[in-house]
């Protein structure tokens, strides 16, 4: 269950779920056999806290599983490229 950050290099704690961000991930089961009752489909939930959603999103595939990935941000870009042009 979630206990902290999804940054493996950050320890915050949740409290709040409201301070950050909850990420539902759908996690593809390979095929069990059908005495085995689970569903193929598992959803597992992530948090990243306030500081770390700001600047960081999760991500989810087969092979690397779940990472935590630096967000695209197009709009700091642009505001820091019109700071550099000035
Ligand atoms: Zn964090």
């Amino acid at each position: 269950m979630l206990s902290k950050c999804a940054n493996p290099s950050c320890d915050t704690p949740l409290h709040y779920l409201r301070d950050g961000k909850v990420f539902q991930v759908e996690m593809m089961n390979r095929p069990v056999p059908i005495d085995e009752r689970k569903p193929l489909r598992r959803v597992e939930h992530f948090w990243l806290c306030g500081p770390c959603s700001e600047s960081q999103t999760l991500s989810y595939d087969e092979r690397n599983g779940v990472q935590v990935l630096p967000k695209a941000q197009p709009r700091t870009q642009a505001l820091m490229r019109r700071a550099a042009a000035s």
